[in-house]
């Protein structure tokens, strides 16, 4: 038991490298967490530290009702909405906020990002939806993460007034749909800026969500 948490330990600091390398937040916002694969146990970034500062050693672990099982700091401050979506959705292993700048921009004006182009289609099967808007403490958040995402193909939800959610099969693959949702939210936002974007047939969508998510990549993976 404690391998795999010292694993995830080290998975879940090393990952919040890749919110810095590709832009995704300023200062301290930001955090990355991961289920406990067969436990009730999550880990996850500590309140309110430097980027520069997480290590292995710093991470938390939580139970998912977000007590602090293992840990000398405080976790962070979302680490509700987290645990929410642990407990709502079994299928998902990792969870990642950002207050992304493009991304949040969408949110900002609670508009969903329709899908005009084949990289969203790939990823997330049509538009990237909005959530509703929720004050944080509680489990408001992870209320409108979860009605807005189940049954829904986006592993991405734009929380009105606020920024991203992402969620995914692993700590990774919740990462991985954080940096395309914010490639996709600024490219959606320079298109709309000079133009009307054009418009994708829907059995076009299905048919690129079909291929990426079942054939495309190296087989395994
Ligand atoms: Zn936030």
């Amino acid at each position: 038991m404690s391998e795999v948490i010292a694993a995830l330990r080290q998975t879940v600091s090393s990952l919040h490298g890749e919110l810095t390398r590709y832009g995704l937040v300023a200062w301290t916002s930001g955090n990355v967490s991961a289920r406990v694969p067969g436990q009730e146990l999550l880990v996850i970034k500590p309140s309110g530290v430097s980027y520069d500062d997480l290590a292995p050693a710093n991470m938390i672990v939580c139970d998912l009702d977000g007590v602090v099982v293992e840990g000398d700091l405080s976790p962070s401050s979302d680490t509700a909405a987290h645990a929410y979506v642990y407990r709502a959705m079994p299928e998902v292993g990792g969870v990642v906020h950002t207050h992304s700048t493009y991304a949040t921009a969408w949110a900002a004006r609670g508009e969903a990002i329709p899908c005009h182009l084949t990289a969203q289609a790939d990823e997330f099967g049509g538009e990237i939806p909005i959530g509703p808007f929720a004050l944080i403490g509680g489990d408001d958040i992870g209320k409108g993460i979860v009605a807005t995402l189940s049954g829904h193909r986006s592993p991405a939800v734009l929380m009105r007034n606020h920024g991203v959610f992402t969620i995914g099969k692993d700590a990774r693959a919740a990462v991985k749909a954080a940096v395309m949702c914010e490639d996709v939210a600024r490219t959606a936002h320079l298109a709309r800026a000079l133009g009307q974007p054009l418009p994708m047939a829907q059995a076009d969508v299905d048919s690129l969500y079909d291929r990426y998510q079942n054939v495309y990549g190296q087989s395994g993976r």
